[in-house]
């Protein structure tokens, strides 16, 4: 058998037809699988899940094609074609979900004799089917059909208006002061004598950081708080409601606790429980800092009796120039996007024993770059693509998209890196958000050679899939490894002792910082469980009981807020995954962060075992004891 081969991407203008046909033939092929499935059962347990984990496949590359293209591909006609494909393709895998038949075939097969990770699929498998609704009656079965399709046309929608919807606003060129010379210089006046100013991340995070003018940060913040709003309204309860009424058909109190029971957290109510345990671990050390950026606000504005959400960047900033000797204008020097690639690839490469070779192939943008991954034993690990700067119509956040699940004989994992830097000079905020990134493109590779696709990369637990990314962010604050790369147009790199304060800076603020993430993953969980009637009401509840920051008037947060798709009520994931990403990383010398022997145990133990074991298991090896709360708490404490 050969080694299987990259997928070959077609050329520009073969786009349209090949996101339609290669997904058709996809789920034609998945079809055809079910059918022979239906017509000769398969004598061995065995064979039967090979054939499942052919079709699932071939649905899983069709969806997640389509979820890609429909967010990146500069052509607004392919983004539909690709939005259709994924629409197709989860349709079957819902209508499969649903099939008695199938599940008949499944649940009549024997554990006898199966492996330890066949023994496992199979349990996943039969879950997957009971989570599907498979053992509900006819009409109900209809009615979840009816709702999971409606789901899938609901999320594309909510993501397409926010994809679209980057809003502007205009100032004055006075207006601009504070801002570095490289971002006014990119920014000329128009016609009218104003600067535009959008809500994509290269123009809004400098504005915010830097920008003198605190009516002009608030009006960008306000018109970012309003992205897909009110649009996007209709269609969150839509979806709130509808996600609640497949709960209960599926037998569960509702949505929270449905979604929570695949998790390492398991129930609804510890979401809640969880999310008042952090916002209560960060009050005190939240309202320490939140008095220090008042107290510094005042000597700008001396009537002002609480800090804006728009001031909020801006003053945190101020003190840790005044006060920590940090600058961040003179830190963002050290950091040119082309050397910070390199630089990450270089880390990565070092840390990992991974090899990248730059691959001329076709690309949907020319500023798209590809790779191959090997080990350092010249194994294939698979392909990668990093599409890193902004443009219309495509996806305003950055995530790491799946463009191939890897599957051990059969396809090697590909991914894509979907972010919006800017192409000159980045924040440090950036850099770090790259590594994270970076850390579940190499989850989703290194985990990709599993024989079963339901293991295959970042398949652990949902809320387990954010600490690796997590971890990563650390080696983002190390001196030697930013000294390895960061260097300024002179060529020197950035002194160690600026990383230092950098990294005391960056403790001013996490307590409000975990406090906001707890208003987000409160919005989350609660919006998922009362769906209320008034959402902008609700959301500035929400906002004043875990923030520290007062709501916006005429700001309508959820509406942009795209993980209510992705992650529907679990956004607390991110401070879940944090936990144990802090603990995981009491596992390295803080003095060596390029000492290969944990990097790469942690390679084998964690990533590379996909989903093949619970993350709580994978962890505990890793670490030779359970994870815990200890590492978390005393860097809050800090
Ligand atoms: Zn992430």
């Amino acid at each position: 058998m050969t080694d299987p081969a990259p997928l070959s991407l077609p050329l520009a203008d073969e786009y349209l037809g090949w996101v339609s046909s290669s997904a058709e033939d996809s789920l034609a092929a998945a079809r055809g699988g079910v059918a022979a499935l239906k017509q000769h059962p398969p004598t061995t347990t065995v064979d039967a899940l090979r054939a499942w984990n052919d079709i699932h496949a071939h649905l899983s590359d069709t969806v997640a094609r389509g979820e890609l293209f429909s967010e990146v591909h500069p052509d607004a006609e392919v983004r539909d074609a690709a939005e259709k494909a994924s629409l197709a393709g989860q349709q079957l895998a819902t209508e499969l979900g649903l099939d008695t038949q199938l599940y008949a075939i499944f649940a009549g097969l024997s554990p006898d004799g199966l492996d330890a990770e066949a023994t496992r699929l199979l349990g996943k498998v039969l879950r997957d089917f009971r989570r599907s609704g498979v053992a509900a009656d006819e009409p109900t079965r209809a009615r979840i059909k009816e709702i999971r399709d409606r789901l899938t046309v609901l999320g594309q929608t909510f993501a397409r208006t926010i994809r679209e919807g980057t809003r502007s606003i205009k100032v004055r060129p006075e207006q601009l002061a504070g801002l570095p010379q490289d971002w006014i210089d990119a920014h000329p006046a128009g016609d009218d004598g104003l600067v535009t100013v959008t809500t994509d991340y290269p123009d809004a995070i400098p504005f915010r950081t830097f920008a003198h003018d605190a009516g002009a940060r608030r009006d960008l913040l306000v018109a970012a708080l309003t992205i897909g709003f009110p649009d996007n309204v209709e269609v969150l309860h839509e979806i709130f409601a509808l996600r609640s009424e497949l709960a209960v058909l599926l037998g569960y109190d509702n949505w929270p606790d449905f979604d929570a029971e695949v998790k390492m957290i398991k129930s609804g109510e510890a979401i809640g429980t969880f999310i008042d345990k952090i916002a209560d671990a960060a009050l005190e050390p939240a309202q320490r800092d939140v008095g220090v950026l008042l107290e510094r606000l005042r000597q700008d504005r001396p009537e002002a009796t609480e800090v804006e959400a728009s001031d909020a960047q801006y003053y945190a900033e101020v003190h840790r120039r005044e006060e920590l000797e940090v600058d961040a204008q003179r830190v963002r020097t050290y950091f040119d996007f082309g050397k910070v690639r390199a630089g990450l690839l270089d880390v990565t490469s070092r840390l990992f024993g991974l090899s990248y070779t730059p691959v001329d192939v076709p690309v949907w943008h020319a500023s798209v770059t590809a790779y191959d991954v090997n080990t350092e034993g010249g194994t294939d690990l698979g392909r990668i693509y990093l599409d890193l700067h902004p443009r219309e119509g495509k996806f305003k956040h950055a995530a790491q998209f799946t463009l191939t699940s890897g599957v051990q004989g059969r396809q090697v994992p590909e991914g894509v890196l979907v972010c919006n830097f800017p192409t000159g000079l980045m924040e440090h905020s950036d850099v770090v958000t790259l590594f994270h990134e970076f850390g579940h493109l190499v989850h989703h590779l290194v985990g990709g050679h599993q024989p079963w696709i339901e293991f295959s990369g970042v398949a652990t637990e949902w809320d387990f899939v954010e600490a690796p990314s997590q971890m990563l962010e650390e080696w983002a604050w190390d001196p030697a490894v930013l000294g390895s790369f960061a260097t300024n147009a002179d060529g020197e790199p950035i002194p160690a002792d600026l990383v230092e304060r950098m990294r005391k800076a960056d403790d001013f603020g996490k307590g409000y910082f975990a406090r906001t993430q707890m208003f987000y993953a409160a919005l989350a969980y609660r919006l998922h469980l009362e769906n209320p009637a008034d959402l902008v009401a609700r959301t500035k509840e929400l906002q004043e009981q875990y923030s520290l920051f007062p709501y916006l008037e005429g700001t309508c947060m959820p509406t942009s807020f795209g993980h209510l798709d992705g992650y529907t009520s679990g956004y607390y994931t991110y401070m879940w995954s944090l936990v144990i990403a802090k603990d995981m990383f009491s596992a390295f010398d803080g003095d060596d962060l390029f000492a290969p022997e944990v990097a790469r145990r942690y390679r084998d133990t964690v990533l590379a075992q996909g989903g093949t074991k619970d993350a709580a298991d994978l962890v505990e090896e890793f670490l030779g004891r359970p994870y815990n709360f200890d590492a978390y708490a005393a860097w809050l404490a800090e």
